[in-house]
């Protein structure tokens, strides 16, 4: 894809959304109520993209209240099926026709290369395909009951009400989508409440529902800072379901706030995930695998391959490749033809990255490669791999968010399969190796909630994904995503 750079000086513009009025609320465009803003930065070149109006509680009252009376009138329930599924479907038609935009908004906004840009709103419009496809496929059961024939008995699927859908800002698009497309599919109403630093592009996904049809009320945002208006959502009595993606921490406080009217919670959080290399591994394959699943976004993934277990026998020879691929990556704005990795988030993620590689020299690592700022402007780190990383060390047991690799080498593959699992983290892992029934043993080993064999970050919509441990409850995708969003009934009825 061809892409103008001399848009970047410009503002994200999301037309009808006047600059600073970034709520959705009953279908109308907004300002918070305080009239409080920020800005949206991009990471590569320090650019102010636009203002973003900071929602707090008074905006997500009203938010709710929106969300709560189109959910009562049925405004989206009462239309049938085919209708609905028809319209899920033109939000994916929509995005795929303002791809080019989409794409080089989401690399300003927040950093990735093109091509990334390119799957993961590609992923939006999957999903909204995905889930459109589960209209009128979404019933009860019913079956014979212990009291007799006198009575028919079966179960109704409903939606659970108003859903708050909380998303990160490392793939703020598709993240939106995984979660609006589900919710709507399950005849939910919602309150999209994007990441601080990359609400901008997001709100195109809601303009282009009510353009597609979603009526008012039905699909809400509200922007802002997750402390205050995210908080806010989180405490609201009148909010049933709360699906999160972001960090534990987060998830953490979303438990508590959520506890007073006992919110249904999806949480979608963070991870630490282990990649095992055999000593009879195909290391053409292993190397690419090891690097794309650790450096992928700048290694701002939830499912990033940051702690390398590999056999001693191979160990120098996979590290020194290693470092050696790592080195020659291109790194730099996302838009530039053949970038490789692009810059992180903001200042505060590059300053806590560098902290990271820093405690990890500190407590024993060798440095292999990278461990430094790339260029002068913009949040730029070189991938960076810490070699013979002590297993205690913080880089080893806490998540960084950034393109850091933390290798350390095994004999034993048991040992290999303690380690992974001594952590608290259990979204994702993978193994290397050319043995079936090695890949197999440690497939059902690693406690994760996905688990690639001889591939990278892989993933599909009809495939269950979430954590095992503190990396979340529940599962996003699949019939699992959409019965998330929904309660079941059991009627029992007496017939005679
Ligand atoms: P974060 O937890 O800081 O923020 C995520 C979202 O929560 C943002 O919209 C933020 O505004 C909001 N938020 C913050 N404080 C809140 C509060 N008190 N109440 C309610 N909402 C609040 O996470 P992040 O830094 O944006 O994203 C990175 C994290 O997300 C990493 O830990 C990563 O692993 C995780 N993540 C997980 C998945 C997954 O599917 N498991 C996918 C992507 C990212």
């Amino acid at each position: 894809m061809q892409v103008s750079k001399g848009q970047s000086q410009d503002q994200i513009r999301v037309s009808p959304v006047a600059n600073g009025e970034t709520l959705l609320i009953d279908g109308q465009w907004t300002a918070s109520h305080s009239s409080d803003s920020f800005s949206s930065i991009n990471p590569a070149t320090g650019d102010d993209l636009g203002q973003v109006s900071a929602g707090d509680a008074t905006d997500v009252d009203a938010a709710v209240l929106s969300a709560r009376t189109a959910f009562d009138e049925r405004r989206w329930l009462s239309m049938p099926y085919p209708e609905r599924a028809k319209i899920l479907n033109s939000i994916a038609d929509r995005i795929e026709a303002e791809m080019d935009e989409l794409v080089v908004n989401e690399v300003r906004e927040n950093g990735m290369p093109v091509p990334i840009a390119q799957r993961t709103i590609g992923g939006g419009v999957q999903a909204f395909r995905y889930y459109a496809g589960w209209l009128g496929k979404i019933h009860g059961q019913t079956g014979e009951i212990a009291a007799g024939d006198a009575f028919h008995a079966f179960t109704l699927k409903e939606p659970m009400g108003v859903a708050a859908l909380i998303v990160p800002w490392n793939g703020p698009f598709m993240l939106a989508c995984h979660k609006v497309a589900p919710a709507l599919a399950a005849g939910c109403t919602a309150i999209l409440k994007p990441a601080e630093d990359t609400s901008l592009n997001t709100l195109h996904l809601a303009r282009i529902a009510l353009e597609a049809g979603v009526p008012a009320g039905v699909l809400n945002v509200v922007t802002g800072l997750g402390s205050i208006a995210g908080q806010a959502l989180a405490e609201h009595p009148d909010v049933d379901k709360i699906s999160f993606t972001g960090s534990t921490a987060v998830g953490r406080r979303l438990v508590q706030a959520s506890a007073g009217n006992l919110k249904r919670l999806s949480l979608e959080l963070g991870g630490k995930s282990p990649v095992i290399v055999l000593d009879d591994a195909d290391l053409e394959m292993a190397i690419p695998g090891v690097l794309r699943g650790i450096m992928i976004n700048s290694g701002q993934a939830c499912v990033a391959g940051s702690r390398l277990y590999a056999h001693s026998k191979i160990y120098d020879k996979l590290v020194q490749a290693l470092s050696d691929a790592a080195s020659k990556m291109v790194i730099g704005n996302g838009l530039d033809e053949g970038v490789q990795m692009g810059p992180v988030i903001s200042q505060k993620q590059f300053d806590r990255i560098i902290g990271y590689i820093e405690s990890g020299v500190s407590e024993g690592a060798e440095l292999a490669t990278g461990g430094e700022r790339h260029g002068d402007t913009g949040f730029f780190i070189k991938p960076t791999i810490l070699s013979r990383v002590p297993t205690s060390a913080r880089v080893v047991r806490e998540e960084i968010f950034g393109p850091v690799l933390s290798a350390m080498p095994f004999d034993d593959l048991d040992w290999a399969i303690r380690e992974a699992n001594n952590t608290r983290y259990g979204l994702a892992g993978a193994v290397y190796t050319t043995s079936l029934e090695k890949a197999h043993t440690v497939a059902r080993a690693v406690k994760a909630g996905t688990f690639w064999i001889n591939t990278p970050s892989l993933t599909d919509f009809w495939m269950p994904f979430g954590g095992y441990k503190e990396s979340g409850w529940g599962r996003e995708g699949g019939a699992m995503g959409v019965d998330a969003y929904m309660e079941t009934k059991s009627v029992i009825a007496r017939l005679y």
